[in-house]
């Protein structure tokens, strides 16, 4: 393998995540040492909410693997396609439940901002999370309104 290619040497597009870049979940910290460490295996996410942070990083990363790895298994789709033409524009957290380090179960209820096509919406959620092996996951989600 080269150890030089074009790929690695390049510089990062506008907008592309580095480790250096805002956490897009909106914690003030930057990405690598925010959300990134969970996205890369590096650590896991402690509390509910903080999944939750990073599992909408992952969306607006494009980093499916990590979604569907913080998925419980009964309720996680074969795959996952996501639509490149959406942009999440910023994550509010607005109620959680339970979810801390000293919890199995937990709710995180948000608002997630995305534009589509030119058009701006928003997605209100309430997700439900547990653990599996202790590591905090993605059960399902409503609606609230
Ligand atoms: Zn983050």
């Amino acid at each position: 393998m080269a150890s030089r290619s074009a790929r690695s040497r390049r510089a990062p597009a506008p907008g592309e995540l580095t480790a250096a870049t805002p956490c897009p979940c909106g914690l003030p910290a930057v990405y690598g040492e925010c959300c990134g460490r969970f996205h890369t295996g590096e650590a896991q996410a402690p509390t509910a909410e903080l999944l939750m942070r990073s599992r909408y990083s992952a969306f607006a990363a494009g980093d499916t693997e990590y979604l569907l790895r913080t998925w419980h298994p009964d309720t996680r789709p074969p795959e996952l396609d996501l639509d490149p033409k959406t942009v999440w524009e910023g994550l509010e957290i607005t109620g959680t439940t339970d979810g801390s380090p000293f919890h199995t179960t937990g709710t995180v209820t948000f608002r997630a901002r995305y534009r589509r096509r030119g058009q701006r919406g928003e997605l209100h959620e309430r997700s439900t999370f547990g653990r599996i092996d202790g590591a905090w996951v993605y059960i399902d989600g409503t609606f609230v309104d």
